[in-house]
């Protein structure tokens, strides 16, 4: 039906090709095109190996618009899948209107230097998407995606309002290492250490960064985590689109490793943004740290363990209160089998396939910059379960949630 470009070729890269290779009768054809061409053609050959397609694969670098206006026009592709970082979003959108491609991508845009994780810059290219006949859709991975796509389907499903929102993102998975991140580390450790935000009434409360934790017993025997408040961008666009929230928080796990080693580099300066001079060179210490630690996309063959990601809310129905859980849980070494990727770069890269999907099918396809949950949920979720993230839903779980 369509011809994709998928820019990036890291961990969730990886899972998006897999997935559209996959769905060969969706996805005619795919080109996948990242800074580093050697990535993209090692993925090429797992999806050779484990389906006999063949993708084209291109050197291609994101921060340049006239770089990537030629490569879309002469690859000619339907849509954009860009996997890249969030630093690209704005160079990928900008050649996407030039060359006349749709778009979608997995996180918001952020500048190199402030990590601030706001969708005002994405916003602001509503009109010129529009006035091209081009659809932009932000945020299909899974938190920001499932995630606000489980909101919307329990909104509409089980509710006439809802009231407060619970994000819970708890990764039981471990690799064995003592610190690593699951997903570009750069970026994880940007959203880590970035002061907490959550809704309150009809304004954001800001709170130093993991201060508020609780414990949270996950379904089906994945265990019991503690899971830190934090903020995290889907919060913005939810709150907005459903203005009867009167209270959202993210809350995500992480293990006492990992805190003991993030507040350890947090104290000695490593984890910092703004460049420092070393030995007669400009280095930015985050980027150097992640030169150090392990490439998230070579976690895959270690990592045991669940995924538990789901969104608690409680609203009004026929006038009474009520609390609807909705969750997708994940083993890491099923997705490894599947995809030869840990469940973390999973569970993003498939509501990426599924979104183009919609886009292409046309389910979603209208112009303009769209937040998933403005789009209806129903289809998009009965392709979660049928391509790998199958959801249950538990009605008035009776969690003791702060
Ligand atoms: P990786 O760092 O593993 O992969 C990023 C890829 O993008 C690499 O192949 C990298 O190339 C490439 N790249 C970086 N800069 C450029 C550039 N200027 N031009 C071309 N290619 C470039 O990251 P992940 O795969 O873990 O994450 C990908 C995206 O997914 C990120 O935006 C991340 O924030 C998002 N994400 C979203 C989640 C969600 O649930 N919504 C969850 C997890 C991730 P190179 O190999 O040369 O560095």
């Amino acid at each position: 039906m369509a011809k994709v470009l998928i820019i990036g070729a890291g961990g969730v890269g990886q899972v998006v090709a897999h997935k559209c290779a996959q769905l060969a009768n969706v996805f005619t054809d795919i080109v996948l095109a990242s800074r580093n061409e050697e990535k993209c053609k090692r993925i090429a050959a797992q999806l050779k190996n484990n389906y006999g397609r063949t993708i084209k694969t291109v050197q291609v670098d994101a921060d340049n618009v006239p770089e990537l206006v030629a490569l879309f026009n002469n690859i000619k592709p339907f849509m954009v899948i860009n996997v890249a970082l969030p630093y690209q979003d704005l160079t990928i959108m900008d050649a996407c209107l030039e060359t006349g491609v749709h778009y979608l991508d997995t996180a918001n845009y952020e500048p190199l230097d402030t990590a601030k994780f706001e969708y005002k810059w994405q916003w602001a290219y509503q009109e010129k998407f529009k006035q091209a006949g081009l659809m932009a859709l932000l945020g299909s991975g899974f938190d920001p995606g499932a995630t606000n796509m489980f909101t919307a389907y329990i909104a509409k499903h089980y509710f006439d309002e809802i009231h407060h929102l619970d994000i819970i993102d708890v990764n039981g998975g471990d690799h064995g290492y003592p610190f690593a991140t699951n997903f570009n580390p750069e970026i994880n450790i940007r959203e880590v250490t970035a002061e907490c935000r959550h809704w309150e009434e009809d304004a954001f409360v800001t709170t130093a960064a993991m201060s508020t934790q609780q414990s949270f017993t996950c379904p089906d025997g994945v265990g019991t985590y503690n899971i830190y408040r934090m903020y995290h961008e889907e919060l913005e666009s939810l709150t907005k689109h459903f203005p009867s929230i009167k209270r959202a928080q993210f809350w995500m796990s992480f293990g006492d490793s990992y805190i003991k080693h993030l507040d350890v580099l947090g104290n000695v300066g490593m984890t910092g943004i703004e460049p420092i001079e070393f030995q007669g060179q400009q280095i930015v210490p985050i980027q150097f740290l992640k030169a150090l630690l392990p490439d998230p996309s070579t976690l895959g063959s270690r990592t045991k363990g669940k995924t538990c990601i789901g969104c608690v809310v409680r609203g009004i129905k026929d006038g009474k209160e009520k609390t609807v859980y909705l969750y997708n849980i994940k083993d890491h070494q099923d997705c490894f089998g599947e995809v030869q990727s840990q469940a973390i770069s999973y569970t993003t890269g498939v509501p990426a396939m599924i979104g183009a999907k919609m886009m292409i099918e046309g389910t979603w396809m209208k112009s303009g910059v769209w937040n998933m949950e403005q789009l209806d949920p129903d289809a998009f979720m009965a392709d979660m379960n049928e391509y790998g993230l199958p959801w249950k839903v538990i009605e008035d779980p009776g969690f003791d949630l702060i």
